[in-house]
């Protein structure tokens, strides 16, 4: 499946809002959750293929040339206008989706597979916990948004200072804390002890952490350590790794998680 691009919008230094219509986009299938996402093939620069194009064909086309393969949320699905909207986080020039949406415009095309998708917000809980970093904030904004009068949630999110916040919406109670890089002196830990600190209120919750595989490590080691929480009805999940590409990630990521079940 493929979309275009319709318009690319700097919603922060950080953060770049692409909205896609066109292409398939008639045939894509939303899904009930609101953390689903879409695995998108990033075409090079270099390379000269149009989109859409044969998978297994341009998979043999080397390193340089064959399209990378990229998760990212569903911002927004607009079923009536069949638009699609995604929110990419610019973390310098390196990688390929990233780049890919610093260069992106109208009439760009991406194709993808999806959307899937595992959680949304539990109905059943007194309370829901979300947690994470930039590229965790449009599956908390899609789920903060999702939550109707009376749902309460508390949610923390870091990112490099104030300028890289952006509004988020919901009906219910928000107890929304941001956390900024630039004010601290160990930034990765900060995610860890804003939660930590955090005078965790009466009743039944559920869990959404997703970000930067050592910080959602310490995090979940804490939640499932030191508060009990059950790691099967929680979602909680590395989005990316420092210093690894996806694919470089990708391939260490099992024995990683492996190896996370010894933390606790
Ligand atoms: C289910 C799921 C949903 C996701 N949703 C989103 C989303 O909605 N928006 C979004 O922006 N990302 C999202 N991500 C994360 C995104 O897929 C990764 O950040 C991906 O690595 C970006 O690819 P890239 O080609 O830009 O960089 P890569 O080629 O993968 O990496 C190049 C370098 O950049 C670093 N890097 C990668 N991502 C970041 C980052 N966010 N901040 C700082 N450095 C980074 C890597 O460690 C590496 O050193 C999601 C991931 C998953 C698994």
């Amino acid at each position: 499946m493929f979309a275009e691009v319709l318009d690319v919008e700097r919603i922060t230094p950080g953060l770049i809002r692409v909205r896609f219509g066109g292409g398939d986009l008639h045939e894509f299938e939303s899904t009930e959750y609101t953390d689903q996402y879409i695995n998108g093939y990033f075409v090079p620069p270099d390379a000269n293929y149009p989109v859409p194009f044969d998978l297994d064909e341009v998979r043999t086309l080397g390193d340089e040339l064959r399209p990378r393969p990229r998760r990212f949320t569903v911002r927004k699905w607009d079923e009536e206008a069949k638009k699609l909207t995604i929110d990419f986080v610019i973390h310098g020039d390196v990688g390929f989706a990233g780049p890919w949406a610093k260069r992106a415009v109208p009439g760009d095309k991406l194709q993808f597979k999806g959307p899937n998708g595992s959680y949304s917000p539990n109905p059943e809980v007194d309370w829901h916990l979300f947690a994470g970093d930039e590229t965790a904030i449009p599956g908390i904004s899609a789920s903060v948004e999702s939550l109707g009068a009376g749902s309460h949630c508390v949610v923390f999110i870091v990112v490099d200072n104030h300028e890289f916040e952006i509004p988020i919406h919901t009906d219910a109670t928000l107890d929304l804390k941001w956390l900024h890089r630039d004010d601290s002196t160990d930034p990765s830990s900060l995610l860890l002890e804003a939660v930590r600190n955090f005078d965790f209120l009466e009743g039944t919750y559920d869990v959404f952490v997703h970000g930067e595989a050592g910080e959602v490590r310490e995090l979940r080691k804490y939640l499932v350590g030191e508060k009990s929480l059950n790691p099967e009805t929680s979602s909680i999940s590395p989005y990316w790794r420092r210093n690894h590409t996806d694919e470089a990630w990708r391939k260490v990521k099992k024995e990683w998680l492996a190896d996370q079940e010894n933390d606790i």
